[in-house]
């Protein structure tokens, strides 16, 4: 008998996993990755506890949940629910590939808000066409007996009840069972941040959600330069050199000419006026006196080229464009 774990790396789908294993029962992990979390955590709960891993990407699924997650956004911009009914049905995709009669989670009864009530994971179960075949062993014995259970794959009596928000019994387990690798919940979720979140809602906003656009918001400063262009600015030399490996297709650099300063990528389909600003706002964090005229070079990728001058602009001006 073999089962598929979705592992995140936090203690909980560690535990699950384990309580399953333990019964005899082989254990395949299943991860994700996508620009807002990878697999890293969940690489080392699974080497600690000796089990394969399955990563699957993620990246595309995610970005179509953001554009209008039909259960909803947690606190920031996390679609929690449909989320995690999307990570269980691509793992349930992968069952009969892998030889798994059903799927394990880590979920606990009313532990976190919305995604993890009742109404959340019957939502799972639900849409990750899946019914009968999720087993959740924190809190099995809360919920419906599944087939798993029903058919004596697993023996429910040694399933949990946990549920709420408190950590105890879990910590008391893990250290019951030697683990000692886990994440904090959510802890690697950029999606869970309150100012990444921020440049989240900006991209949805302008209907510019891609994984290029996505991956340019973990470096630099942000701004929004017009409904038709974004402005990403490197704040020191590491930076600045990613951000060339960042660009976007068909996006252009930003960089003045003969004064120390950051390099800039100038993301959608900016016109005159968006250039000009930009070229002032790089200007501005460019080793320049205020009203000193400084010349600036935008180019792009595939070789077209153009230098404006520009004074840089005023501080207010530029904190009125940050996102
Ligand atoms: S915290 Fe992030 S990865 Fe986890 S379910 Fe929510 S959106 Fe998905």
């Amino acid at each position: 008998m073999k089962a598929l774990a979705l592992l995140s790396g936090g203690l909980d789908s560690i535990l699950a996993a384990r309580l399953v294993a333990d019964q005899g029962i082989e254990v395949v992990g299943v991860s994700f990755v996508s620009p807002f979390f990878d697999a890293a955590s969940a690489q080392r709960a699974a080497d600690e506890a000796g089990i394969e891993l399955v990563v699957i990407d993620l990246s595309e699924d995610i970005l179509e949940l953001l554009r209008g997650p039909k259960h909803g956004f947690g606190r920031h911009v996390n679609p929690c629910i449909d989320c995690h009914a999307l990570m269980v049905r691509r793992a349930a995709e992968r069952m009969q590939e892998l030889g798994a009669s059903f799927v394990v989670t880590g979920e606990v009864v009313g532990q976190r808000p919305k995604s993890q009530m009742r109404f959340g994971l019957e939502v799972v179960e639900r849409e990750s066409r899946l019914k009968g075949y999720l087993l959740r062993p924190l809190s099995a014995r809360l919920l419906s007996p599944t087939v798993p259970e029903e058919s004596g794959w697993v023996d429910r009596e040694k399933l949990l009840g946990l549920h709420g928000r408190t950590r105890k019994p879990q910590m008391e387990l893990a250290s019951e069972l030697g683990v000692t690798h886990y994440a904090s919940p959510a802890g690697g979720c950029l999606l869970t941040d309150e100012n990444y979140s921020r440049g989240i809602r900006d991209l949805i906003d302008h209907d510019s959600l891609s994984v290029a656009d996505v991956r340019l918001l973990s470096v630099g400063r942000q701004f929004r330069l017009s409904e038709r262009a974004k402005l990403v600015v490197g704040r020191n030399h590491g930076e600045n050199e990613t951000l060339f490996g960042l660009a976007p297709p068909g996006s252009k650099l930003v960089k003045t000419v003969d004064r120390k300063g950051p390099v800039a990528v100038l993301a959608g389909e900016p016109n005159d006026e968006d250039l000009e600003l930009a070229a002032g706002v790089v200007a501005r964090y460019a080793d320049t006196s205020k009203d000193e005229v400084v010349r600036v070079h935008v180019w792009t990728e595939d070789g077209s080229s153009t230098e404006c001058n520009v004074t840089p602009l005023r501080p207010r001006s530029v904190r009125e464009l940050a996102i």
